[in-house]
């Protein structure tokens, strides 16, 4: 297979290193990411600012392709312009940091995928869950066993793959669960801070997990030492509350 490897953690990071490496070992991989950490920009574009694109490479020999944008600019421009052909599949990650619950809409690792599959083109978002110091081994190995997988699953048009693998080592790891998106309140906290100018800022400080977390979720599969794979959809509609709502009565005109 021909597949685009892209995160939001920046083509520096290790865990796009790990990823680029297990997947080459059996297919042609193309790497094009943001030059510059985004985590967290969400499905965010450029359209204020030009997207600049620069060679990297490592150990004296071509890496990749770096662009001053986000992940979901990555894909386009990298299926638009820079890729002397489209892609088999794109994969995102592997993020320095779990993609889980509601932190799926801000995550750009998850949007790169998600862009990809609204062009067609089959995706799956990859990440560890730790945020300390991070062995990408068994994630990676894990990716390339499902990369080779995806093309034999079908899935439906406009669904890629979340997966979330739990920082632990190989044998540690219970199995494979699919699961649903945890759709429960994350608590946030803002530290407050004062500048060496005497303003006031804030910093988000981190968000704690909640306390009970549901079984046959994502975060649950990852506390628990599963491999998490979620199928996600871009179509925002709630079908069952579009049914309920054409049955109602609604001012005329
Ligand atoms: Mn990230």
């Amino acid at each position: 297979m021909y597949i685009l490897v892209t995160n939001d953690d920046g083509i520096h990071a290790p865990g796009l290193l790990a990823l680029y490496q297990a997947l080459a070992a059996e297919h042609e991989v193309a790497v094009v990411a943001p030059e510059s950490e985004q985590s967290a920009v969400g499905h965010a574009i450029s359209l204020l600012n030009p997207l600049r694109v620069k060679k990297v490479t490592k150990n004296g020999s071509f890496f990749g392709w770096a662009v001053s944008g986000t992940p979901a600019d990555c894909v386009k421009i990298a299926v638009a312009e820079i890729l002397p052909q489209r892609p088999d599949l794109v994969v995102s990650g592997i993020n320095h940091g779990a993609n889980v619950g509601i932190n799926v809409l801000y995550s750009g690792t998850v949007s790169a995928a998600t862009e990809a599959t609204i062009m067609g083109i089959r995706a799956m978002a990859i990440s560890l869950s730790t945020f300390r110091e991070a062995d990408f081994r068994v994630a990676a190995a894990f990716a390339a066993r499902l990369a080779g997988e995806l093309p034999k699953l079908h899935l439906p048009a406009g669904v890629c793959l979340n997966v979330n693998v739990p920082s632990l080592p190989q044998n540690q790891i219970k199995g494979v669960m699919l699961t649903r998106q945890e759709n429960g309140l994350l608590v946030e906290r803002y530290e407050r801070r004062v500048d060496p100018r005497e303003n006031i800022y804030y910093w988000l400080a981190g968000i704690n997990t909640k306390r009970q977390v549901e079984p046959g979720t994502d975060f649950w599969a990852i506390e628990n030492g599963y491999i998490s794979i979620t199928p996600i959809h871009h179509d925002l509609t709630h079908y069952a509350c579009l049914e309920a709502l054409a049955q109602m009565e609604w001012p005329e005109e």
